[in-house]
């Protein structure tokens, strides 16, 4: 039986969303292009992603080099732990995830070590998939695809697997963008490169993806956010911890999770939310949608909690989308240490803060006559000095080389009270991170539907529909003259020029019967087509017809391309948008 992975990717293949790069080579696994439909679909995808994180919440977006040089990836821990562990068949030399291959004989796999996994793989006489062949031992493979750059290999480069580390790199110039107040974020939309082992899983696993990341840098000491109040009462499907313990996920608010420990804190909680909000309006259905914890034991052992977005697709079950994360400073810190730089932000208190302080002052009186030209670099060195090092009989220095004994009468010491305005932190970084092509496969299945047609005498076909939200689906509306005369084509033309200026992408079919041309638009998930006929031509009216209740209203030409972006951007019910018919 075809299953519904299969429909979508033929139909995908078909219409022009997705086909299998390289195709004419023979193609290659892990790659896929975006055809004419699917790259619109994804840009617009994209366009919501932007529409929350960039003009929303104000996380700027910027575009860095998709190739990195190696200092970034030592300092991520890419060059270091970026790998999965493989085995290679010794007959057919063929490679595979070793956790894959074990994942039906314990849990949480891909925690195993791969010695670990040798050990399962041999007990339990695991054998190549493919041929029957007897497995290798397991070895850590660097998923990531490395280069060099300028000419010979003097200078490593890598393409970089994730976007987030140019956040990190650009963090001194973004916060002086942000005239450094914290919090801040930013974000990149762009592609990402992973040399995935054994990509079985289509669109799934890609080796070439898109990420859409936020790196939101907070005052560790206040997790809070000012816009919690008005999303605690979000339901969302959360599957803790202890829920997956348990085998169980519980609907609760987004408030609650966060009152009762469940999720760290309220930044946290407002990422879920705005995560939420994003997926379910590019058209994810929410009941095939779950918050799932990361276990302790699978979680970065920096973070201090994590959670990802799963959606529930026909073939591969619950699959991760998003990942939302509490970094700490970890990525900062490792910046820090491998640039040489400081990247603390100086945070003012709200009130200053009263502090003892003890002060070292040399008495250069008497010094002075004593050391000549030494004097400074010895009054210097005293107010270096700490409490404790002037507790016994004698202060003894090294100076250049010479070693100098003083009465203690050299220095006078005392506590003073100062007052200091605000202190240098190394913020916590939040990162929401989102694979947009799994979020795109996840919307087509979503949406596609199959049903009895009922409409234009066609009762015996199956009309396929892709349900996508308006304002996501690649073409937005369908111009159809009844017949092809030239009498109702020039109205049609006149539509779809003022829809074009509107910035509404519009087609034109004039073939076959209008019950087909119906059904061509259904099955990409055209919202509205628009239909002349020879009423328009003494009444200046069109028929608007809804892809989804495939109900009909009669509305006027000449404010179309007001009536159809209000549909589309405003909300505006399709029972207003004319006379029904
Ligand atoms: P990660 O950095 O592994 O947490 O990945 C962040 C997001 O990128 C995931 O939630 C996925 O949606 C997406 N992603 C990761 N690896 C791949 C891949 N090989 N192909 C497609 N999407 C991926």
């Amino acid at each position: 039986m075809v299953d519904k992975y299969e429909k979508i990717i033929e139909l995908a293949k078909r219409r022009g969303f997705l086909w299998p790069s390289f195709e004419l080579y023979g193609g290659t696994a892990g790659f896929y292009d975006y055809g004419p439909l699917g790259a619109m679909l994804k840009r617009r995808i994209e366009n919501v992603w932007r529409d929350i994180f960039v003009i929303n919440e104000g996380y700027y977006e910027i575009e860095a080099p998709t190739i990195g040089i190696e200092d970034i990836f030592i300092a991520s821990g890419h060059v270091g732990g970026f790998s999965d562990p493989l085995t290679e068949c010794q007959k057919c030399h063929e490679d595979f995830r070793a956790d894959h291959l074990v994942q039906n004989i314990v849990d949480m796999p891909d925690t195993l070590s791969a010695d670990e996994l040798t050990e399962i793989i041999n007990k339990n006489n695991i054998r190549c998939p493919e041929c029957g062949g007897k497995l290798g031992n397991v070895y850590e493979f660097n998923l990531m695809f490395r280069t060099s750059i300028g000419p010979g290999s003097k200078r490593a480069g890598y393409l970089r697997p994730e976007t987030a580390q140019a956040m990190f790199v650009d963090f001194p110039r973004l916060l002086k963008f942000y005239r450094d107040h914290l919090p801040f974020g930013a974000t990149q939309i762009g592609k990402a490169y992973r040399n995935e082992i054994s990509p079985r899983q289509g669109v799934i696993r890609l080796r070439e993806f898109t990420q859409a990341e936020a790196e939101i840098f907070i005052d560790p000491r206040n997790k809070t956010h000012p816009g919690f109040k008005e999303i605690a009462d979000i339901v969302l499907n959360f599957y803790s911890q202890e829920g997956q313990i348990n085998g169980e996920s519980q609907q609760i608010s987004i408030g609650a999770a966060v009152n009762t420990g469940i999720i760290a804190h309220e930044f946290l909680g407002y990422c879920l939310a705005i995560t939420y909000r994003y997926l379910t309006r590019v058209g994810v259905s929410p009941e095939k949608l779950r918050f799932r914890q990361h276990m302790k034991d699978e979680m970065a052992h920096y973070a201090a909690d994590c959670w990802d977005a799963e959606i529930l697709s026909d073939r591969f079950g619950w699959i991760e989308v998003v990942g939302i994360a509490d970094r700490t400073d970890y990525d900062l810190k490792a910046h820090a240490k491998q640039s040489e730089t400081d990247l603390t932000v100086y945070v003012p208190y709200d009130r200053p803060k009263k502090v003892e302080r003890f002060v070292v002052k040399p008495n250069m009186a008497a010094l002075g006559p004593r050391f000549k030209g030494k004097a400074g670099k010895i009054a210097n060195a005293l107010k270096a000095l700490r409490q404790e090092e002037l507790s016994g009989e004698f202060i003894e220095l090294t100076i250049d080389s010479e070693h100098i004994k003083l009465e203690k009468d050299a220095v006078v010491f005392e506590t003073v009270t100062e007052e200091i305005h605000g202190e240098n932190i190394i913020p916590h970084v939040i990162e929401p991170s989102f694979g947009i092509d799994r979020i795109m496969y996840s919307l087509l299945e979503h949406s596609y539907f199959e049903e009895k047609a009922i409409e234009e005498g066609e009762e015996d076909e199956v009309r396929i529909v892709l349900r996508l939200p308006p304002q996501v689906a690649p073409v937005q509306a369908a111009v159809l003259p009844l017949l092809t005369r030239e009498k109702l084509i020039k109205p049609a033309i006149e539509i779809i020029e003022s829809l074009r200026k509107a910035g509404i992408l519009v087609t034109f079919d004039d073939s076959g019967t209008i019950g087909r041309r119906y059904r061509r638009n259904d099955e990409i998930g055209t919202p509205y087509s628009i239909t002349v006929d020879y009423q328009t031509l003494e009444d200046g009216t069109v028929t608007i017809r809804e892809r989804d209740s495939m109900g009909q209203v009669r509305a006027s030409m000449s404010d179309i391309a007001d009536n159809i972006c209000d549909l589309i951007y405003r909300g505006k019910s399709f029972g207003n948008a004319g006379r029904r018919v």
